[in-house]
């Protein structure tokens, strides 16, 4: 066997020592005489595998007692109708920032369902920045803020958050969940796809503050309603019972190495090295302004699409997949998730430098 390094947005890799462990126990889990996946949702033992992978992440997020952890369905996508539907209904307003795909499709699904407004965007470059936002530019009477913390698409990320006053502030934190720590007391709701960093795709975390939950339109289907699934403990109807017990996987391990400080120290050394690489290269170059490059998305490119083109391939053969960019950036995406190991990014680089050599 001989596994590649896997630099795919997502579905992406999953830690090695979790695929062996979720191996070892796919026959059976413990001593129950049947696999995860078998199991009843309301038995006890795939009740106690639950409660454990939401301890786990509440530890390992240090989120608040006074927020709500809920595993969904859906995806991220979901979320770009269930934040609307739930949480824009006091003055029927939102204030979105738009850098990037994933966060002017939140905006256009939340027009849908009120007076959602652009108040940044950075549509202007490529979303190759983070525009600056000051406190003026929000509405006081908006229902919440929404960002998307870590654009996946473009390689760029919040450093600083936006001061929203009383006005909670909303994320989508899809593509850096779980990459470094986060104040989870400065926002109203965070949410993400579990596909990124966390787990196979089908499981959508949700952390909400409990004030948010309750409010939602009338027209909200039942399954759209964050009060549907906290009131029955993400258990309304079944969940993604194998996907949760992966991320339970995960959220174990980030714990063991060390935990999100751990995982920030990783990802820094990781992303440092392809930046100066990339920085320091005759040939490639990055293409986000270096103040708001992304931990866990590095775009780049050569500026010759046959020569992009060439070093897909040959990286393809040589074991390093899923280099392709966006079809929307071109060029090349190295997404460094927590799962991709150093060595991954450390032989990516010399390749990297071997195909400059050849190449100018
Ligand atoms: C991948 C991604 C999405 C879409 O996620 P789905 O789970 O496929 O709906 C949304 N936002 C961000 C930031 C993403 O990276």
């Amino acid at each position: 066997m001989s596994r590649v390094y896997n630099f795919s947005a997502g579905p992406s890799m999953l830690p090695e020592d979790v695929l062996k462990t979720a191996a070892a126990e796919m026959l059976e889990y413990g001593t129950s005489g049947q696999s995860v996946m078998e199991m009843s949702h309301r038995s006890k033992e795939y009740q106690a595998i639950f409660d454990e992978a939401e301890a786990n992440l509440r530890e390992v997020m240090n989120i608040p007692d006074n927020y709500t952890v809920l595993f969904l369905q859906g995806g991220a996508s979901t979320q770009f109708a269930m934040v609307p539907m739930n949480l824009m209904n006091k003055n029927h307003k939102a204030d979105y920032v738009v850098t990037g795909q994933w966060a002017k499709k939140a905006y256009k699904e939340a027009a849908r369902y009120g007076n959602a407004r652009v108040i940044a965007s950075s549509e202007d470059k490529t979303f190759s920045y983070i525009p600056e936002i000051t406190p003026d530019m929000i509405d006081p009477e908006a229902d919440y803020v929404h960002i998307c913390m870590n654009n996946t698409i473009y390689g760029t990320k919040w450093t600083k958050l936006p001061e929203t006053g009383n006005v909670p502030l909303v994320a989508d934190i899809s593509s850096c969940i779980l990459s470094e720590p986060i104040d989870v007391s400065k926002f109203g709701v965070l949410y993400a796809g579990a596909q990124k960093n966390v787990a196979p795709a089908g499981l959508t975390i949700v952390i909400i503050r409990n004030d948010l939950i309750g409010n939602a339109m009338d027209i909200t289907p039942t399954m759209l309603n964050y009060q549907t699934h906290s009131e029955n403990g993400s258990m309304f109807n079944t969940p993604p019972c194998y996907t949760i017990y992966v991320a339970g996987l995960v959220f174990k391990w980030i714990k063991e190495m060390g935990g999100l400080d751990y995982m920030k120290k990783i990802n820094t050394e990781k992303a440092a090295m392809l930046y100066d690489f990339l920085d320091n290269s005759k040939l490639f170059k990055g293409t986000v302004v270096p103040a708001d490059r992304s931990l866990m998305n590095v775009p780049f490119v050569t500026g010759d699409d046959e020569l992009d083109a060439k070093f897909v391939k040959q990286s393809k053969e040589a074991g390093f997949v899923n280099l392709k960019g966006h079809r929307s950036v071109g060029g090349m995406r190295a997404s460094i998730y927590n799962a991709m190991p150093v060595e991954g990014v450390k032989k990516l680089v010399e390749f990297m430098k071997k195909f400059e050599e050849e190449n100018t």
